[in-house]
């Protein structure tokens, strides 16, 4: 054992079509290096405590799906703020639940490159918010260089097969366009993306 720990924000369970095949539990994790204007989580992730728990922990908690994830194909998803921060623990936790759960991340890639790789047998679905693929735009938006998650989507490209990486591309208020938002498509598509979808960030201004 690593000792990893898990920092949990919350559990959402049942939860169908959002995330992940079949029916999942969503782990929210504390922390996120990005600093995106819209960020829903913003409150959430500096006001909230979060409790660190360990694989086996973890497990307790969430085993009282067991039936409804083995029935629907379903299981873990872990997002945040940044699940793939918490790559030792996820790893871990994959080698002691059931073989039949599916491991679901949502994740901005943007970490450095060795905790992507880490996880990356242990993980079924990569579902990426890729922000946006203009680099001016990704930088005005989250405040940070575009070229950490583009390699790292690169690396996943030529790792795991297509029909496990899903990238969200949003419509993002006040920084892009239904053009951007379709370039940024063509671009993905281009770099071997099949799974897209486009959607629009809500916000509260
Ligand atoms: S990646 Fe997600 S959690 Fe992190 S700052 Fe952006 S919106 Fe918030």
């Amino acid at each position: 054992m690593s000792g990893a720990v898990f920092p949990l924000l919350g559990l959402s369970r049942h939860r169908m079509g959002t995330d992940g095949v079949g029916i999942t539990t969503l782990a929210a994790a504390a922390g996120c290096p990005l600093g995106c204007k819209w960020c829903i989580n913003r409150d959430l992730l500096s006001k909230a405590k979060p409790e660190d728990v360990t694989p086996e922990e973890f497990l307790e908690r969430v085993r009282i799906d067991d039936l409804y994830f083995r029935a629907t194909g379903g299981g873990i998803t872990f997002g945040g703020g940044e699940p793939l921060l918490q790559a030792d623990f996820i790893k871990e936790f994959k080698e002691i639940c059931p073989e039949e759960w599916k491991i679901t991340v949502e994740t901005s890639l943007f970490v450095p490159r060795n905790y992507l790789a880490q996880v990356i047998d242990a993980v079924d679905l990569f579902v990426v918010d890729c922000k946006d693929m203009n680099e001016d735009i990704y930088r005005r938006y989250t405040g940070e260089d575009i070229f950490v998650m583009e390699e790292n989507l690169q690396f996943l490209l030529q790792r795991k097969d297509a029909e496990s990486i899903l990238v969200r591309v949003p419509l993002i208020p006040d920084y892009n366009t239904v053009e951007d938002q379709n370039k940024s498509a063509e671009k993905l598509r281009e770099m071997g993306v099949e799974r897209l979808d486009l959607f629009e960030y809500r916000v509260k201004k």
